[in-house]
C-alpha cells in the first residue's frame, strides 16, 4: 500500500511531536490517506517514546539525593528506636531485680495467701505468675521516673 507523499507530512509530524493537531490539519487528515497513515505510524512511535520516558524511572540527581537522605534518616531513626528499646528493656530488668530484691519475701507470702484455692501449684510457678503481673507495672513506674 503506497499512500503517496503529501506536502503536509512535515507539518503533521511537527504537530504530532507537540501532541496537538489543529482543526484545519485534522480536516486535512480526514481527506488525506497518506497523512492518516503517517499519523498512525508516527503516533505509535511517539506514544512509545512518551511511555518509555514515563516508565524508565531514571531518578534525577535531586531525587537520588533526596532518596539517599531519606534512607539515612530512616536508618538513624531505626537506630534511635533500637537503643531506646534496649534502654527500656534494661530499665525493666533492673526494675524487676529491684522488686524481687526488696519485696521478694513479701511477694512470696502474698502470693501464698492469694493462691489459697490453687494449693498444690508449685511455688516457683506462683512466683513467676506474680512477676509476670508486676513486671510491666514496675517497668512502667521505672520508665516514668527516668
Ligand atoms: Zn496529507
Amino acid at each position: 500500500m503506497n499512500a503517496g507523499h503529501c506536502e503536509r507530512h512535515d507539518e503533521l509530524l511537527d504537530a504530532l511531536g507537540h501532541g496537538f493537531i489543529g482543526p484545519e490539519l485534522d480536516a486535512h487528515l480526514a481527506a488525506c490517506a497518506s497523512c492518516r497513515e503517517l499519523r498512525l505510524v508516527a503516533g505509535a512511535l511517539l506514544d512509545d517514546r512518551v511511555n518509555a520516558i514515563a516508565e524508565s524511572d531514571v531518578p534525577s540527581a535531586g531525587a537520588m539525593l533526596w532518596r539517599i537522605r531519606m534512607r539515612s534518616r530512616r536508618e538513624a531513626e531505626a537506630r534511635a528506636r533500637q537503643s531506646l528499646f534496649v534502654g527500656h528493656v534494661v530499665t525493666l530488668a533492673i526494675a524487676i531485680a529491684l522488686v524481687v530484691a526488696f519485696f521478694g519475701a513479701e511477694l512470696a507470702s502474698a502470693a501464698r495467701n492469694a493462691i489459697g484455692p490453687l494449693t498444690g501449684t508449685p511455688f516457683a510457678v506462683v512466683v513467676a505468675m506474680w512477676l509476670l503481673l508486676i513486671a510491666p507495672i514496675a517497668g512502667w513506674v521505672a520508665m516514668r521516673q527516668k
